[in-house]
């Protein structure tokens, strides 16, 4: 049953549980460029420079990629997408997520919800936070409501208050 907890033992004799909880967090943070669309929660925001990166550049994405992955034990999105790979280069980080979210399917976990935090002094945010839930909801097969997405500032402070960069936190639960 979904959510339900049973203890198994495993091969060292721990414990084992499956079907329980798991939450799992995740960072990103991606300088601006000049010359790239500025692409977050899957929206390509209007602004005078986008961010740097490999792929797409969309550190909400990747925060949430690396926020579902820790969940499910899988590791990171280095890991799984090495910046080596030119397969990933220019890569939807949408598609990315897509991929992620079948990996860790196949480990035997779905998703309850999402929250996540976007840290950028400018562009403002709040008029495409309602598009990026419907993608990011879309992508990971769940109701809107099961993902929010909270633009914040830094106050000034630091590199995204200096107009430098662009830094996301996400968390997940999956069951
Ligand atoms: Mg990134």
């Amino acid at each position: 049953m979904p959510g339900q907890t049973a203890r198994r033992d495993g091969p060292e004799g721990r414990a084992r549980y499956t079907h329980a909880m798991r939450v799992g967090q995740g960072f990103d943070a991606h300088a601006f460029a000049e010359g790239r669309p500025l692409m977050l929660g899957g929206v390509e925001v209007p602004h005078a420079r986008g961010l740097a990166g490999h792929s797409d550049g969309d550190a909400l994405l990747h925060a949430l990629i690396d926020a579902l992955l820790g969940a499910a034990g899988l590791g990171d999105i280095g890991g799984m997408f090495p910046p080596s790979d030119e397969r990933w280069r220019g890569a939807a980080s949408l598609d990315l997520l897509a991929a992620v979210l079948r990996r860790v399917r196949a480990a035997g976990f779905r998703v309850v919800n999402v929250d996540a935090t976007v840290v950028a002094e400018a562009p403002r945010l709040a008029a495409h936070v309602d598009t990026m839930r419907a993608r990011i909801a879309s992508a990971l097969e769940v109701e809107v409501g099961a993902v929010s997405v909270k633009p914040k500032t830094s106050d000034g402070l630091g590199f995204t208050g200096r107009g430098e960069g662009i830094a996301a936190f996400a968390a997940v639960l999956l069951e």
